[in-house]
């Protein structure tokens, strides 16, 4: 688990620092709002533990560009004071958790760990609307009843909630699914979308799986898939 530290005061990044890799946790230090915000945009961290009085940049905007730029990394804000206003703008902006300074370590430890949990939760079951793929037991039921997929089922299924409410082309699911770095010259993408969708979406109302004519495929419980990323 890699989690980010972004904390100008050296005595209580190192203080922080220490006490989680004690626990086992791969941690980075950022001393600044500026590197702290490329550290977690141009890297993959598991949770970013966030001061709010920084040089360059203060914590809540890094926290409003990363949740405009879709990094859904959770974030554990720490704020200087207990002003109520600090902490509503922190949960306003898009912070999971936050703690008041001074606080005891094992109370930071708590909430590292309920937010990891959180988090890992929230990447192994992959949902939309009532369908849910359970990708460590590789289970997908949809309002509950149980779906059989065979494995290319599973794999595109996988593939197409990973890229949720967005467009992937035909090429990019031969490529990933099937691993031809080729145009295979079949339908063998449509064929494949058509037996998933029958099992998907067949006897439910909200259609699940739709077709851009000519351009691709997206999931999404709604009819045009996402512009942004
Ligand atoms: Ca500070």
């Amino acid at each position: 688990m890699r989690i980010l530290l972004v904390e100008d005061e050296l005595k209580v990044a190192r203080f922080i620092r220490q006490g989680l890799e004690a626990e086992g946790y791969e941690v980075d230090v950022a001393a600044d709002g500026q590197s702290g915000e490329q550290k977690a945009t141009g890297e993959q961290f598991d949770l970013l533990i966030l001061d709010v009085l920084l040089p360059k940049k203060n914590g809540f905007d890094i926290l409003h560009s990363l949740r405009h730029d879709g990094i859904k990394v959770p974030v554990l804000m720490l704020t200087a004071r207990s002003a109520t206003e600090d902490i509503v703008k922190g949960l306003d902006t898009g912070a999971d958790d936050y703690l008041t300074k001074p606080f005891a370590f094992d109370e930071l430890l708590a909430r590292v760990r309920s937010l990891l949990r959180r988090g890992s939760d929230a990447k192994r079951v992959l949902k939309v609307a009532d369908l849910e793929l359970d990708t460590l037991s590789r289970r997908a039921t949809r309002k509950g009843r149980r779906i059989d997929l065979t494995t290319r089922e599973y794999t595109l299924l996988e593939f197409l909630l990973r890229k949720l409410g967005r467009l992937v082309t035909r090429d990019q699911l031969a490529k990933e699914v099937w691993g031809l770095d080729f145009d295979p010259g079949t339908n063998i993408v449509d064929v494949y979308i058509n037996h998933l969708r029958k099992k998907i979406d067949q006897g439910s109302e909200t259609k699940l799986i739709h077709t851009e004519r000519g351009k691709g495929y997206f999931i999404s419980d709604k009819n045009s898939p996402a512009t942004r990323r």
